[in-house]
């Protein structure tokens, strides 16, 4: 695309990153906090990504809520040390719960899974022989499967459904509907039909076999931009560093310097980044943009040319052609008085699969219920839906008075789909052209798609361009 005569130039010295969702942000504190310059581009008018707060003019009296319910897990240690390089002291953002998970069902007696304050993978045994709800055998097949799991490091000699490796470990129709399809979809978003069991076990094998604190569910206390994206733009911009939102990057050009043909061994290149009024020039580029956004700003006409048809990724059979999951977050609204049980509570047999009481983020009352991978909720009408939603809530508050409102918030690339062989496809940070990464929740991070994932991709690609400009 020819660029148009009244776009600014600006010669950039700065790392140019494109997309400012936790990933870039990640990305952006570390260079900045190493003393590197840096200038976000964000094309949305907020920072924050898929992760960022919203607002609704006639909902909750104009409250923040997030654009969909997020978790984490004690094992997410590079966003937990992240938080405290900005200063965050985790227990004013985070209320910690030792894994304690109580599932309900309208078909079946409730499931607790609780685990006891022994040293892990200990706390795990003693969880499952515990679990409240379910017979005996049942129990100790999800046990038996657990160690020899653990014995083979979780790890598979090749990459199979999450469906399949519960069938070669014959865990019955009821443990899988009640305890491992809900872990699969709340732990990878996508259904144990098609999920990598090898990704499932990486998620297992982090929460649950080195250190008991990392089965912890955390839960915010705000909403996710004055946790993260509010802070993080702070310390960027007292290091320095420059972000601008509502600057949706239109164009990328990779260009070989003119010196290029003196070090054909080792050529050069910089980066022409577009937007609808600027143009910035950089030799370092940092695309955090989500995979099919990235696919578009290579594979543009000019860029084909430097490639002659290679791929610019790493490994060479790696993709940015994900398919996607969605996720649904109803919120409902009830009188203050309204509690759900616990923090966090289960179903099974039902369209909703986590409820959270955002009493947690001073909003009594509210109810975010989580809808993770696609399913019949797709086609029935929000309306009803929340009706659905609130007769599955009287299965833990029976006495639950009704619904005052709701708002439903559908993201339908959620998550890329963490599919069987999904690692094969993950592209490394690094691309083949120096100077040019990627950052983002589905680089080969060995998580499925996660704030912690999308942390430690922006974290490795910032690294690297560290390790480079030392060398
Ligand atoms: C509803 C929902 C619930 C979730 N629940 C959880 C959970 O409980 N726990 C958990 O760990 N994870 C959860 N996730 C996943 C988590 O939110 C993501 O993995 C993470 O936010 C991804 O961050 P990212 O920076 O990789 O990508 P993104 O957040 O997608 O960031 C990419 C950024 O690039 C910007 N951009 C796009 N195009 C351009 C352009 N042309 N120019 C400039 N900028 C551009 C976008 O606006 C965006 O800000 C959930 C996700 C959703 C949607």
């Amino acid at each position: 695309m020819p660029i148009p005569a009244s776009i600014q130039h600006q010669d950039n010295k700065s790392v140019i990153i494109v997309g400012g969702g936790w990933s870039g942000l990640a990305c952006a504190i570390t260079l900045a906090n190493q003393g590197i310059k840096v200038h976000l581009l964000e094309s949305a008018r907020q920072l924050g990504g898929r992760a960022c707060r919203i607002q609704f003019k006639n909902f909750l009296s104009g409250q923040n809520i997030d654009n969909g319910q997020h978790i984490m897990l004690g094992a997410y240690h590079s966003t937990l040390s992240l938080f405290k390089l900005l200063g965050i002291d985790e227990a004013d953002i985070i209320e910690r719960q030792p894994l304690d998970l109580n599932l309900f069902s309208p078909s079946h007696s409730s499931i607790r899974l609780k685990a006891p304050t022994l040293p892990a993978p200990f706390h795990l045994f003693f969880a499952l022989m515990n679990i409240q709800g379910l017979p005996l055998n049942e129990r100790i097949s999800a046990i038996k499967m657990s160690l020899k799991l653990a014995v083979n490091h979780f790890s598979l000699k090749q990459d199979l459904s999450v469906s399949e490796l519960l069938k070669k470990h014959q865990q019955s129709p009821i443990v899988i509907q009640t305890l491992w399809e809900p872990l699969c979809l709340a732990t990878m978003n996508t259904p144990s039909q098609y999920a990598s069991a090898q990704v499932f076990l990486n998620t297992l094998k982090d929460s649950f076999s080195r250190n008991r604190k990392d089965s912890d569910l955390l839960f915010f206390k705000n909403n996710l931009s004055a946790i993260f994206s509010d802070p993080a733009l702070e310390f960027i911009s007292q290091h320095k560093g420059q972000v601008n939102c509502a600057a949706k990057v239109i164009e990328l050009n990779i260009r070989s310097s003119e010196n290029h043909l003196l070090s054909s061994e080792n050529p050069i290149y910089d980066f022409m980044i577009t937007t609808a009024d600027t143009s910035y020039q950089s030799h370092t580029v940092v695309l955090a943009t989500p995979p099919h956004i990235s696919e578009q700003l290579l594979h543009s006409k000019n860029n084909l040319s430097i490639l002659e048809k290679k791929s610019f990724l790493k490994p060479e059979n790696a993709s940015l052609n994900f398919n996607y999951e969605p996720i649904y977050t109803v919120y409902m609204q009830y009188p203050p008085s309204v509690k759900l049980p616990s923090k966090m509570v289960g179903f099974f047999d039902t369209i909703g699969q986590w409820a959270i009481d955002r009493s947690l983020c001073r909003q009594d009352g509210l109810i975010a219920m989580v809808i993770s991978g696609s399913g019949k909720h797709t086609q029935i009408p929000h309306n009803q839906l929340a009706d659905l939603i609130h007769k599955e809530l009287k299965v833990c508050i029976p006495d639950i008075p009704e619904c005052l409102d709701f708002r439903i918030i559908t993201e339908h690339r959620a998550t890329f789909s963490c599919s069987v062989n999904i690692e094969q496809q993950r592209p490394q940070n690094s691309t083949i052209i120096p100077g040019l990464y990627l950052a983002g929740d589905y680089t080969n991070t060995r998580y499925p798609a996660t704030l912690e994932g999308a942390i430690k991709s922006g974290i490795n690609a910032a690294k690297q361009i560290i390790n480079r400009n030392a060398s």
